[in-house]
């Protein structure tokens, strides 16, 4: 280093003119809006440089420029983008300030943050190619805090498992009052999409049962919003894929919690008639507090696979019963209660059921505490995991169908499109439109029933056949392409485009909203790049094309 100080100043100015060319010379092509849509490696648009730049910030946690190949990864296992560092903060002040840092960098620099919460992403929408990914479960502030009283909440790190928020908030007879089916996901990564589950028909999605935020915006600054106080930031991070700000903090409504859950299934031959107890179930004013469903199609010993945990309400017919070679539909309900209530309850199950078209012979039902009924999922998890058969590819797909429509779709995509259904499940539900929050970003068909249709295969990695990723990749898009021609109102969640355009086409009607919202909280467009909406620096420009047309 120099020993005086203008020729420090000199040998500085030099240094940051050879940063700001390589920073330069890698800038990515912003005027191409379209991405290539293959799940590959990405190429590097930032300069080296810049590495020990970021290694100077000052932090109450650390970046990891090594052993970062994690961070590559998500569920969908299909998508992998390596960072160039990963950030695990300690405070909120760390990711403001590395966010703020990225800011100042300008356009030219390319690089981007994304929030990584438990990587359950299927599409890569958690990975920055070589950017910088923000493990939130580091941040472990502030102190999850359950506040009783009136109105209750839980205080939370946008970081936190829905999990421990279960175990927390049992402590005191409390539980969120909306959930997804697999708990071990984060706050943030489930409020950015829209955490829908068999208890949004009464409660909403997740995102409807938020009381405040606390956001990092895509300038670095740190922002409380909730529904009465910056309002906009609030709606828009709700459902707003991680585009505008990152969560470190959310106040998530609570009710009261009972001990104990009758779980029931039972089975349908006719996709009419389950469909229309299904909307008759969650159209009554008193009902079950979970509703969800799902298709078997071609599957072999269904009533025997189910022996484990459920029991039929008529063991000798059940044991009769056939299900290969039918496309069968499984309407799933549970009721929660306190012990004391147990007489009451059954009344009430028997009184429901007695309304239902359900196949008689199928009825079979569980009695389980209220965290083994909605860890249900984890379980699941521990026996593919011993298996070794939990990481491997997921192409999941998710569509959001109007009722109008559904009896079009479940005939051409059951009976036609899918010949069997063993590599996962597929559920089927409807849900409530009028109980739900319209100020979000959450996409959804124009019509008060829509329902949620999600096919979750795993593909085994040397499979052959049905089970090959090839070959259910081919599904699904047969599945898209009839939507796109026949049914043009269905929606994705989880959604995955390649091109701005099919965005646009997504957010519809909103869309000018959402381009004008990046505009204000990340104009360079530096957070959530795995969601592939707005390359980096142009929602500027895309603004303007907005304003032009
Ligand atoms: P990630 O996948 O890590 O992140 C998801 C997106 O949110 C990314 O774009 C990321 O950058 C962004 N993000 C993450 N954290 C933050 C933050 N703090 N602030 C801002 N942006 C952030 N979904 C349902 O709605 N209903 C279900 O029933 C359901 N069941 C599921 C079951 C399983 C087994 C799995 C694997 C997923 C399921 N999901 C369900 C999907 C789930 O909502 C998504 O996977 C979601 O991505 C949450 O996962 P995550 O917390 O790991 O977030």
């Amino acid at each position: 280093m120099a020993s005086n100080p203008s020729a420090f100043l000199k040998e500085n100015f030099i240094f940051h003119r050879i940063i700001l060319v390589l920073l330069l010379s890698c800038t990515p092509d912003s005027t191409n809006l379209s991405y290539d849509s293959s799940p590959s490696q990405e190429s590097s648009p930032l300069s080296v440089p810049s590495k020990p730049l970021l290694r100077t910030l000052p932090l109450d946690g650390h970046f990891n420029f090594e052993d970062i190949q994690y961070a590559a990864k998500d569920f969908g296992g299909r998508y992998h983008n390596l960072p160039f560092a990963v950030l695990h903060p300690k405070s909120v002040s760390d990711i403001s300030s590395t966010i703020k840092y990225v800011f100042k960098l300008g356009s030219a620099s390319g690089l981007t943050v994304a929030a990584r919460g438990h990587g359950h992403s299927l599409q890569g929408q958690s990975q920055a190619p070589n950017g910088v990914v923000i493990h939130m479960e580091s941040l472990r502030l502030p102190k999850m805090r359950v506040h009783n009283g009136g109105s209750p909440y839980v205080d939370v790190s946008g970081g936190e498992l829905w999990i421990n928020i279960l175990h927390e908030t049992l402590k005191y007879g409390l539980a969120p009052k909306s959930w997804t089916d697999y708990l071990h996901l984060t706050v943030g990564g489930t409020l950015s999409n829209a955490g829908i589950g068999g208890q949004a028909f009464r409660h909403g999605p997740q995102i409807d049962n938020i009381y405040e935020l606390e956001v990092i915006t895509g300038k670095g600054e740190v922002i409380t919003c909730s529904g009465k106080q910056n309002a906009d930031l609030f709606h828009a991070v709700l459902g707003g894929l991680g585009q505008f700000g990152i969560i470190t903090r959310a106040k998530i409504s609570l009710g009261p919690a009972p001990e104990r859950v009758k779980w029931i299934r039972m089975l349908y031959h006719d996709f009419s008639m389950f469909s229309r107890d299904q909307e008759h179930l969650i159209s009554r004013k008193i009902t079950f507090d979970y509703i969800e469903g799902f298709v078997n199609i071609n599957k072999t010993g269904i009533l025997h696979k189910w022996r484990s945990s459920f029991t039929p309400s008529d063991p000798l017919q059940a044991s009769l019963f056939k299900s290969e070679g039918k496309v069968l539909y499984c309407l799933e309900v549970a009721l929660y209660f306190n012990p004391h209530e147990s007489n009451v309850i059954s009344k009430r199950v028997n009184e429901l059921l007695s309304e239902l078209g359900y196949i008689r012979s199928t009825l079979v039902m569980s009695e389980v505490s209220l965290v083994e009924f909605l860890d249900r999922v984890h379980l699941s998890e521990m026996k593919l995991r011993a298996k070794g058969l939990w990481d491997v590819p997921h192409p999941w797909l998710n569509l959001l169908v109007p009722k109008r429509k559904i009896g079009d779709f479940a005939k051409e995509v059951f009976g036609n499109i899918l010949t069997d259904n063993s590599n996962g499940p597929i559920l089927i539900y409807p849900l409530n439109k009028s109980k739900w929050n319209n100020k979000t970003f959450l996409v959804t068909p124009d019509e008060d029933i829509f329902y949620m249709v999600a096919f979750l295969p795993s593909a085994m990695p040397s499979a052959s056949g049905t089970e090959s990723l090839e070959r259910i990749l081919a599904q699904n898009e047969r599945i898209k392409s009839f939507c796109s021609t026949m049914l043009p109102e269905v929606k994705q969640y989880l959604s995955h485009y390649s091109t701005q355009e099919e965005w646009q086409s997504h957010f519809g009607p909103q869309w000018e909203v959402f381009v004008q919202r990046k505009l204000e909280y990340d104009p360079l467009a530096i957070l959530a790049p795995g969601q592939r909406i707005f390359p980096r620096t142009s929602a500027k420009r895309t603004v303007a094309r907005v304003q032009v047309t």
